[in-house]
Parts: C-alpha cells; sequence; structure tokens
C-alpha cells in the first residue's frame, strides 16, 4: 500500500471483477444499438481502458474534458468544455463513463448536453458513486461501488493530479493534506 494511503476501500481484484461484470450487462443491453462510449478526462481513463475491452460489441469511443466553474470544494453545477467529442451523437447511444458521481451536476449537465444534441439515448455508467452528496436528480444507469462521504484516489482518482495510477481505491491521510504548502 502506498504510504499517503490510509486505507484501501476497493481493492484491484474487487475492480476487475466488477469490470467484467459491468461489461456483460452493458454488452446485453447494448445489442442491435450504435454504442458510443465517452470517457470523461482525466480521472474516467483507467476505467474506461478496462471497461471498453469487456464489453463484446462493434463500439467506437470518445473523449471529452470539462471543468466545473466555482471553487474546489463548491460545485457551482455550470460545466465548462476543455475539449469537445470528436464524433457526432446524433442517433448514437451514447454511454457517459465517469469515475465518481458526488455532487452529480457535472454528469446531469452532459446528460442534457448529449440529449439536446440530438443522441437517440444517453446513459451512464461510474465506478463509483457517492449518494449522500447528491444534488443533482441523477441515478447512474451502471455503477461499481458506493463509496462514503470520503475523499478518494487512486484508479484514476488524483488528489492534486498524483495518485491516479494507484490500482486500488483508497482514502489520503489526512497529515497529506495539511502538509501541503500552496
Ligand atoms: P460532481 O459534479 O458529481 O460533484 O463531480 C464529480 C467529479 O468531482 C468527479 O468526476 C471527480 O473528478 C471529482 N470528485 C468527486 N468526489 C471525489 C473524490 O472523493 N475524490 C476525487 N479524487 N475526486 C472526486
Ligand atoms: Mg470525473
Ligand atoms: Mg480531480
Amino acid at each position: 500500500m502506498h504510504q499517503d494511503v490510509k486505507e484501501i476501500l476497493v481493492s484491484t481484484e474487487q475492480i476487475q471483477e466488477k469490470i467484467i461484470s459491468l461489461g456483460q450487462q452493458i454488452t446485453n443491453d447494448y445489442q442491435e444499438k450504435d454504442l458510443l462510449c465517452v470517457c470523461i478526462l482525466k480521472g474516467a481513463a483507467p476505467f474506461m481502458a478496462d471497461l471498453i475491452r469487456q464489453i463484446d460489441l462493434p463500439m467506437e469511443i470518445d473523449f471529452m474534458a470539462c471543468s466545473s466553474y466555482g471553487t474546489s470544494t463548491k460545485s457551482s453545477g455550470e460545466v465548462r468544455i476543455l475539449k469537445d467529442l470528436e464524433s457526432s451523437v446524433q442517433n448514437r447511444d451514447i454511454l457517459l463513463v465517469e469515475d465518481i458521481i458526488d455532487t452529480g451536476l457535472t454528469l446531469s449537465y452532459l446528460v442534457d448536453l448529449f440529449k439536446g444534441r440530438e443522441a437517440r439515448s444517453v446513459k451512464t455508467v461510474t465506478l463509483l458513486d457517492k449518494p449522500s452528496r447528491r444534488q443533482a436528480d441523477l441515478v447512474p444507469d451502471y455503477f461499481g461501488f458506493q463509496v462514503p462521504d470520503k475523499f478518494v484516489i487512486g484508479f484514476g482518482l488524483d488528489y492534486d493530479e498524483k495518485y491516479r495510477n494507484l490500482p486500488y481505491i483508497g482514502v489520503l491521510k489526512e497529515e497529506v493534506y495539511n502538509t501541503k504548502i500552496t
């Protein structure tokens, strides 16, 4: 375990097992559809990479980057697009791939955006769900694990851009926040 990690919430084995089962569900549900998986950068990249290799269908992938306005602790719900898709979403079945849903404001904004662009369907899959913090009326169509209201890192999730490479989901030690010089 990394020295800055207090506890592991979800192990590498648990994540891989869950991704196999999510891939099977998505494969069943998207027969005869025109699936486009959209990775929300950067956090969802490791999850997306593993998930698409468990989907046994003709499909395409694309990438999007956004940031929410407001301070780091308080999201305003307004989302700025930093990198848009290359693909057209019109008449396609969009699956938005996220690392974690917290307030839900980011993802509900993106769902509305793609509906406005005339996607045939827009669904969401998230590795982690923190339902206790929800502000937007959003329930993921597929999720890996529910986590308590703690700041988690690893498997794509960062603190100050670090720890995305950890192969498990962990909780950061408090002293790491407190000793950081900003
Ligand atoms: P939402 O709009 O749902 O509040 O924001 C979701 C985004 O906030 C996630 O994609 C992620 O970037 C960030 N986030 C929310 N909770 C956590 C957390 O516990 N750890 C990390 N590293 N990022 C989080
Ligand atoms: Mg994210
Ligand atoms: Mg982040």
